[in-house]
């Protein structure tokens, strides 16, 4: 059974890793860390009788969703055209020509829909750069920007759950 996020009542959760001593001990008590993957908060929910014995099965925490949306990166002097090609609220992967290394802050444009406004981030750091392809994780989205991309991502959610 999937625990409900406290915040948004969704039940589009992760199981999350444990960290440190507090986490460990509580995992005794059947009380495992979530993490949501519509509002990204972390919470901890109680499973009743469920042993976990492996770790999670995505590191990442985050479904990453398999997709295909234009996106505009920004940098202080640059300016690239991408394609996402996986996405949650916390972060995505772009495929590109355009060279930023790791830890760089970029922007986003993230094109959702033909005739919406792209969604912005208005800061997200370079995680990982190799062979064409960028891992990005957000740093700050306004808060309109981070309902519509929790909208978003959701819909994806249903649509997978559903096929
Ligand atoms: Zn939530």
């Amino acid at each position: 059974m999937q625990p409900q996020c406290p915040h948004c009542r969704q039940d589009f959760v992760q199981r999350a890793r444990r960290r440190g001593l507090v986490d460990y001990l509580l995992s005794f008590a059947y009380l495992y860390p979530f993490r949501c993957q519509l509002c990204a908060r972390r919470f901890k929910a109680m499973q009743w009788g469920i042993r976990y014995s492996k770790k999670p099965v995505d590191r990442r925490e985050n479904v990453r969703i398999q997709i295909g949306l234009p996106v505009t990166i920004s940098a202080a002097h640059t300016s690239e055209k991408g394609m996402v090609k996986d996405l949650s609220v916390r972060g995505c992967r772009v495929k590109t020509q355009g060279h930023f290394a790791e830890g760089a802050l970029v922007q986003l444009q993230v094109q959702v829909a033909e005739n919406a406004p792209s969604i912005a981030v208005d800061a997200a750091v370079v995680r990982s750069s190799r062979s064409g392809f960028i891992g990005m994780e957000f740093l700050r989205l306004r808060k309109d920007e981070m309902d519509r991309l929790s909208q978003f991502v959701r819909s994806l959610l249903i649509a997978s759950r559903q096929s």
